[in-house]
């Protein structure tokens, strides 16, 4: 499966629907053609995060060690 946020193959399956990308260090689930994609927070905890940019975001955030974002744009409201 083609990863949802950086468009790579680098994914592999984790389980039932979720998949995991190497490149984004993030998982993401697929529901009924719908995704969600989920960061792993360093306490391991899921975070879900709201769509593709957000996510987007954050894995600029990640690999550029710079604070793009707070927890408070990446959360659902
Ligand atoms: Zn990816």
């Amino acid at each position: 499966m083609t990863c949802p946020v950086c468009n790579g193959n680098n994914t592999g399956k984790i389980g039932g629907n979720t998949y995991y990308c190497a490149s984004c260090l993030l998982e993401y689930e697929e529901n009924d053609g719908k995704i969600n994609i989920y960061y792993i927070d360093p306490d391991g905890m899921p975070v879900s995060l709201k769509n593709t940019d957000t996510a987007q975001k954050l894995v600029s955030t990640l690999q550029d060690d710079e604070q793009l974002l707070s927890w408070e744009e990446i959360r659902p409201r």
